[in-house]
């Protein structure tokens, strides 16, 4: 059992009934095939290309319907700036960036210059910093903001839309033919900008930034950034006047499960098929690029849209599984921000568990824990059974999809009951896939991070659920852990002894018994039982790696557990020392080093050796009073 989910992963799920189909009442591998999942990560393969040479597309824009206010690139540019307002029929707004004269690049990630196929140095150039500023866009590319509604909170929100975000075109690297869109965040107000300014600040640009590219250097599927411009002119008003930013972003879809919300709950059949239809092809490539039909389909061979249906669920449930494995969460997991690729998107009060606790949510905002470590899996669900009832007539009608009458008016009646039937029955199996995928990934990382190169049936009960228990219990941070125990010469420990010397490594000064006015005994008393029961699980542990072949062999194991367990990671602590110094202080090295480490967690160390001391401070403890900071939603 994976005690760190609800007992009933779908018991938190309610689902609605859909307009179209009034008795919808839903209910709620292989290991080796799972790591296909991850979406590849490209670096440094070949010297890329210029901004000028880089191929460009706007593919999003030519397939999808326009806002009808401005049906036209030209019609944009005509009019002015437009205000708040609803947008119908419509995936997206043609806008363009607001200019912004004093701008400074403040830094480009040099792994994601590498996916996208840009050569390095390119960040030198005019034509790159007024692109990434908001200063320049092309002509024939003209930009555009994307629609979009979402749940909030569990909440239907309406019309939400890019408030702040303007896709300016899409590049086709040249040598991994991968596509990705590019987009600035705080470039400017788009007709969904509601009464919001347009704006992103400083502080929630660098948040964004580096965590994007932490999260893909860790093999967590993310959406990437590019660039961070600081704006120093710039100011908005949050809790209180900051400076504002922008980041260049990169997806190869910014499509959400609100992309297809909306067009649902507003009965747009029309732009519902257009979107499915536009992710099948132009998104994932083509129908054979989906999950692939099962051997057994009690309900009749699948049509397009149940497999992007299981596609969509396989790929939310692998992401899950790594955030979960590694301790990361997004804190405001609303349909808006969940990804139709299964991207880690939309990145505000997020946090890396500090000492692990799974009820911790990091958004201060959140007090009934709906995002909260132990409910992503249950909530990301949630938010898949939101997008099935926006397919669900779609892929409910089977093989009779593309009928003329089903296209031109939709459900017959006597069609109702057997399509809701087949309806039902596909987001169930659907929920029974994202299951296994999400336990079978989460096992799978789990015993990479504790050095098994086999799993075993007893694993999750006899290692993982008693790692997490101790850990939950006695106040461990969750990265040390894994990090810590990768450095232990375990071979060498067969008296309890010496594991119980090694059981120190883990405790850190917020360890749970260490309370604040108990007395010198009882601390003792619960340090030695505390020592006791990790070098108890230790003993375990080395029993289990013995069972490995060549599972004693220290070098070999370290070598492999700290490839997959980083002694890098951007905590709270950290990013809130990097945000003071750059904004308050003026530093820029700073922003530089943590970048790195962020690009190459795995490391020992970065820098030169004068560097060490300073690089272990920032993997190292999280200072008392900042273990379990939560952040809010203002950004
Ligand atoms: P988020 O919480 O970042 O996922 O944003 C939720 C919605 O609010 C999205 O539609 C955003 O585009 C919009 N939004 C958030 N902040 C702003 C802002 N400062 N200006 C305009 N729209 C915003
Ligand atoms: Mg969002």
């Amino acid at each position: 059992m994976y005690r760190y989910l609800p007992q009933q992963i779908f018991q938190q799920t309610q689902h609605r009934t859909p307009r179209a189909l009034p008795r919808l009442l839903l209910l709620a591998r292989n290991i080796s095939t799972l790591m296909s999942l991850t979406p590849p990560t490209f670096g440094g393969v070949d010297q890329g290309v210029s901004l000028a040479n880089l191929p460009k597309s706007h593919v999003f824009t030519d397939n999808l319907p326009p806002d009808p206010s401005t049906p036209t690139a030209k019609d944009a540019e005509a009019k002015p700036r437009p205000g708040p307002g609803l947008v119908k029929n419509a995936a997206f707004t043609y806008i363009k960036p607001e200019k912004t004269a004093d701008y400074e690049l403040l830094a480009v990630s040099p792994a994601a210059f590498d996916s996208v196929g840009l050569k390095r140095g390119e960040e030198e150039t005019e034509d790159f910093r007024a692109l990434v500023s908001g200063n320049k866009f092309y002509e024939e590319h003209y930009p555009w903001a994307q629609c979009y509604g979402g749940y909030q909170f569990g909440h239907w929100a309406g019309q939400l839309g890019d408030g702040r975000a303007i896709s300016l075109f899409e590049s086709t690297n040249p040598t991994t033919q991968v596509r990705y869109e590019w987009q600035l965040k705080g470039a400017g107000t788009t007709p969904y900008s509601r009464f919001a300014d347009g704006k992103a600040v400083l502080r929630s640009s660098i948040r964004e930034f580096i965590v994007s590219e932490a999260l893909n250097a860790l093999h967590i599927p993310t959406t990437r950034a590019l660039s961070l411009t600081l704006l120093p002119k710039k100011k908005a008003q949050r809790e209180i006047v900051e400076p504002c930013a922008i980041v260049c972003r990169l997806a190869q879809s910014w499509i959400r499960v609100g992309t297809f919300d909306l067009p649902y709950t507003r009965n747009d059949r029309n732009l519902t098929r257009k979107l499915a239809d536009y992710v099948i092809d132009h998104v994932y490539g083509g129908v054979d690029k989906l999950a692939p039909p099962r051997d057994d389909e009690p309900d009749g061979p699948p049509n397009r849209y149940e497999l992007l249906y299981r596609e969509i669920v396989r790929r939310n449930a692998n992401t899950v599984a790594y955030w979960q494995a590694y301790g990361f969460m997004n804190g405001v997991l609303n349909t808006d921000n969940t990804s139709i690729l299964g991207l880690s998107l939309d990145f505000g009060p997020f946090s890396f568990m500090d000492n692990f606790d799974p009820s911790f949510t990091p958004n201060h905002d959140d007090e009934s824990l709906r995002y909260s470590y132990r409910n992503q899996p249950t909530i990301i669900w949630w938010n898949m059974v939101r997008l099935g009832e926006a397919l669900a007539e779609l892929f409910g009608m089977g093989s009779r999809v593309d009928e003329e009458t089903f296209t031109s008016s939709g459900i017959e009646q006597d069609d109702v009951e057997p399509l809701t039937k087949r309806a039902e029955g596909i987001i169930d199996r659907a929920g029974q896939e994202y299951k296994d995928v999400f336990i079978g990934q989460y096992k799978l990382l789990m015993s990479r991070r504790l050095g098994f190169r086999t799993l075993q049936d007893t694993d999750m009960d006899e290692m993982f659920s008693p790692a997490l228990d101790l850990m939950e219990k006695l106040g461990l941070d969750f990265n040390h852990f894994f990090r810590r125990l990768s450095d232990l010469p375990i071979s060498a420990m067969e008296e309890t002894e010496a594991r119980a010397r090694a059981a120190d490594h883990f405790f850190n000064a917020n360890s749970a018994f260490y309370m604040p006015g108990m007395s010198e005994k009882t601390r003792v008393e619960a340090r030695d039982k505390a020592v006791k029961e990790i070098a108890d699980w230790l003993g375990k542990w080395r029993g289990r790696l013995a069972q490995e072949e060549g599972g004693l062999d220290d070098e070999t194991r370290k070598r492999e557990m700290k490839s997959v367990n980083p002694k890098f990671l951007p905590k709270n602590w950290v990013l809130d020392e990097l945000i003071s110094r750059v904004q308050r202080e003026g530093e820029r090295d700073i922003l530089h080093k943590i970048l790195d480490m962020s690009l190459r967690p795995f490391e020992d160390h970065w820098g030169p050796q004068s560097e060490w001391d300073e690089e272990d401070r920032l993997c190292g403890e999280v200072p008392p009073q900042d273990v379990g900071m939560q952040c809010s939603c203002s950004s």
